[in-house]
């Protein structure tokens, strides 16, 4: 490995006096995708759990997920939470995924705006959502840089579409999957494995006129839930309700999340799950960097051009295609390591 630069330095020593705009640059630096920043980000990111590994007082960390359709009150919720978070003595990062980029383009403006009150905090980070790059890979070391400078409580937002969801369950301790006060079809029309995945339900905007119908939204989930194989033996996913409008339910909402981390941390489920992740991520990066490597190699580019046809003509099987591919990818790769 090649000398760490002083800029590394400089921004190591950031984090660790918890200066924010320093953990604003690191993260930018782990987004990047070019070939220096790269291997800088993974010099400071060396230099961090080379530091937590040798420190055994490493303060714990807790990493929640929270994951609900657009308009559900995601944003009015973490403002509420976040602040209760923070009056239990926690700091507190909020990291933002939004793969469809739609709201606001990901600016720092609209991120600030949405929590207005939690971002005006000395003991809150809010990153809004980058514009682009490895979703999955971003956040999983955006974490590692906010935990570094201090936040002991992340919470890691996304909204409910595409696949978004079940990546963020595999990068956290505790995925929560907050719905409407709507029950029936409204339940089927979930994803169905978006309630399976997730550790605590919430049904917000219980207030006012909608309180009725949440109440009866609970009763669905818990009903719901009770058909579904747990995901640990040490845990049984619960449902409960919330007004993120008034405060109603939140010092409740934050008290399961306790049980939860402490259900996990007395079975020694928490740190597995942890390690688990940390090999499920491996093996997620290899996949999405040999196709990278792959989908960039010129030679490759043409033969892929020239049997997608035929693929798609129904002159080729698309295994046979695969084959090919594949073999003079690594075949490419053994004549460039010779030369
Ligand atoms: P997000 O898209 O999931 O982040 O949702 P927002 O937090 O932006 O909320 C969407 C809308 O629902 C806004 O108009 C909020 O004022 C409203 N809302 C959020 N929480 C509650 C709640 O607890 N009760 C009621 N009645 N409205 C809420």
């Amino acid at each position: 490995p090649s000398e760490v630069s002083g800029k590394v330095l400089q921004y190591y020593e950031g984090i660790k006096n918890r200066d924010r705009s320093y953990l604003a640059k690191s993260i930018t630096l782990v987004e990047s995708t070019r070939k220096d920043h790269k291997q800088q980000a993974q010099q400071l990111l060396s230099m961090i759990l080379d530091a937590q590994h040798n420190n055994n007082e490493c303060k714990p960390t807790f990493r929640i997920g929270l994951s609900g359709p657009p308009g559900v009150g995601k944003s009015t919720f973490i403002e509420s939470f976040g602040l209760h978070i923070l009056s239990q003595g926690h700091r507190v990062s909020v990291l933002t995924i939004d793969p469809s980029s739609t709201r606001n383009g990901g600016s720092i403006l609209g991120d600030k705006t949405r929590m207005p009150k939690l971002s005006h905090q000395e003991n809150a980070y809010i990153r809004p959502s980058p514009s682009r790059g490895t979703l999955a890979r971003n956040t999983n070391e955006a974490i590692i840089l906010c935990e570094a400078a201090g936040y002991d409580v992340c919470l890691v937002e996304t909204v409910g579409v595409g696949q978004s969801e079940t990546m963020v369950a595999d990068i956290v301790d505790m995925f929560i999957l907050m719905v409407p006060p709507a029950g029936g079809d409204e339940i089927q029309g979930l994803k169905k494995g978006i309630v399976e995945i997730s550790d605590l339900v919430i049904v917000n905007k219980a207030d006012g006129p909608l309180a009725a119908s949440a109440r009866e939204a609970l009763i669905e989930y818990t009903s719901a839930l009770k058909y579904l194989q747990p995901i640990t033996p040490y845990w049984k996913p619960q449902v409960t309700s919330v007004s993120a409008k008034t405060n109603m339910g939140i010092e409740n909402a934050w008290n399961i999340t306790m049980s939860y981390l402490n259900a996990m941390r007395e079975s020694g489920e928490f740190q597995r799950k942890r390690s688990e992740q940390r090999k499920l991520w491996m093996w997620r990066q290899i996949k999405t960097e040999l196709l990278d490597r792959l989908k960039s190699d010129e030679s490759i580019r043409k033969l892929v051009n020239t049997f997608e046809q035929k693929v798609f003509n129904g002159e080729m099987t698309s295994g046979t295609a695969a084959d090919y591919v594949v073999d003079k990818f690594t075949h490419n790769l053994t004549q460039n390591s010779i030369s």
